[in-house]
């Protein structure tokens, strides 16, 4: 089987950015595969978000090819103020971060005046404590706190460097009292709401009780978008177990964990969290710095594609880009690299998950069944039919060894969030009310689409109608 021929099992994400928001540039990464288009709001407009989000839909359909869209909101971010001009940080200079306006002095006014900054979180003085570290735009700086009153927190420069307006900080180790889902992450919800979003990515997830803050939210407004879990800092890391519980989906935000925690302990907790995943039933993202240097590069360094193959090894369901296509100079490229590496590594990685997951319920075993028959016989194809995705998702994170999963589903939002789940294929299709017409209309669709050749062999996991009852079933049918 040739490389290109083969269907690839590993979905690919890609952030969106002026690199990437035209609708030429679009469709050219639609059609090269790519399944989830994420939009980081600590960067996006509600004008902006609005337009993107119908232009991905119009240029979704001329493909045809319909992506989901996934929501990346903020949450408790702590970030420096305006600055009229960069400052130049020396090292062993004493510097402020001031939480009251106009605490302190932007500029040095003369030898002795202490410059500062203002940052946007006025309890940072009560939960920083003297000897903690502060960490700037993505570590790139680094201060220590020397002292603290209600107005300022006085530190020294570590790492010197430019500090430019509006960084990101973080502060390894400090729990930070800010609320996980901001007044900002309602604002933004909102606006993905009404326009139609598929997933939700809320950042700096702490501990469980923040996705149940977003999760009421969206009840409220009656959504059924899919709540992803970005684990960012030491307390995910503590609470993950619980954290895998309460969400849809997780994000391993490789960009912040390498900030907020020993960068030696990075791949354990992306293992770590992978395997969380597995064993819980829940889809899984690898993010960040994937092919970083292809924002300049038109080819990836050795050690990046190794990064791509890692993740693909250890059954992530999804590879994101970021910078790679917000701003680089070969996102087409990249989408590309992440296509061709999976597949070249699905052919040796062995889906079967060694671990069984502790699922429990008859129609989790029901799966299980069809998935070992899938692995039993060459040539097999799992077909389901799913309402809400809960048959597509169970027979996913049973990691069938090599079968694609071929999910149909009536409903296009189902349809779109399918995209996130490894070996998932998904097809649009109305249910017939009679189950056995169902089956006969995927397989007229499938071999219409030349997705089925005669020999396969489909192992169909359905309810079927049984004394007038629906019992869950499985079926080998061999495509003649
Ligand atoms: C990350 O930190 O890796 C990440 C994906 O989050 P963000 O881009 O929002 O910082």
């Amino acid at each position: 089987m040739s490389v290109t021929e083969q269907f690839r099992r590993t979905k690919i994400i890609f952030t969106l950015g002026p690199a990437t928001e035209s609708e030429a540039m679009l469709e050219k990464l639609i059609r090269a595969g790519a399944d989830i288009i994420r939009l980081n709001m600590a960067h996006a407009s509600h004008d902006w978000t609005r337009q993107v989000i119908r232009r991905i839909r119009s240029v979704s359909q001329r493909a045809g090819r319909d992506v989901a869209i996934m929501m990346d909101i903020k949450g408790p971010e702590i970030r420096t103020g305006d600055l009229s001009v960069p400052i130049e940080l020396k090292a062993g200079e004493i510097f402020d971060f001031t939480v009251k306006p106009g605490g302190g002095t932007e500029g040095a006014g003369s030898a002795q005046e202490v410059r500062s900054v203002d940052v946007n979180y006025k309890d940072l003085v009560n939960d920083i404590a003297v000897g903690d570290t502060v960490l700037v735009d993505n570590g790139l700086l680094r201060l220590e706190v020397l002292a603290k009153d209600e107005a300022r927190i006085r530190c020294r420069v570590l790492i010197p460097g430019e500090l430019k307006s509006r960084r990101h900080i973080n502060l390894p180790g400090v729990k930070v009292n800010l609320p996980s889902f901001t007044e900002k992450d309602r604002g933004d919800t909102t606006v993905g709401l009404e326009e139609g979003i598929d997933f939700i990515a809320l950042s700096f997830v702490r501990e469980a009780k923040d996705i149940e803050l977003l999760r009421v939210f969206l009840e409220e407004k009656k959504s059924k978008v899919r709540i992803i879990a970005k684990i960012e800092d030491q307390s995910a890391i503590t609470n993950l177990n619980e954290i895998v519980a309460a969400c849809d989906g997780l994000m391993v935000a490789r960009g912040d964990l390498g900030i907020e925690c020993p960068f030696e302990e990075l791949p354990v907790i992306q293992r770590r969290a992978v395997r969380s995943c597995l064993a819980q039933g829940r889809p899984v993202i690898v993010a960040t710095h994937m092919l970083e240097s292809m924002i300049s590069q038109p080819v990836p360094t050795r050690a990046e594609i190794t990064d791509v193959a890692n993740a693909v090894y250890e059954l992530a369901d999804c590879v994101m880009l970021s910078g790679e296509t917000t701003i680089g100079k070969y996102p087409l490229e990249c989408v590309r690299m992440l296509d061709v590496i999976a597949r070249r590594i699905e052919q040796e990685a062995d889906d079967d998950w060694k671990e069984p997951a502790t699922f429990t319920g008859e129609r989790m075993k029901v799966l299980h069944s069809a998935v070992v028959l899938a692995n039993e016989l060459p040539r097999s194809k799992l077909v389901t039919f799913t309402r809400h995705g809960f048959m597509a998702q169970g027979l996913a994170l049973l990691r069938p060894a090599h079968s694609p999963i071929l999910a149909f589903t009536p409903s296009a939002e189902v349809f779109r969030q399918l995209r996130i789940l490894r070996a998932v294929e998904p097809f649009l299709m109305p249910l017939a009310s009679e189950p056995n017409a169902t089956i006969e209309n995927a397989i007229a669709l499938l071999q219409r689409d030349g997705r089925i050749v005669p020999g396969d062999k489909l192992i169909i996991a359905t309810d079927i109608l049984a004394q007038d009852r629906l019992v869950d079933s499985v079926q080998l049918r061999t495509v003649r």
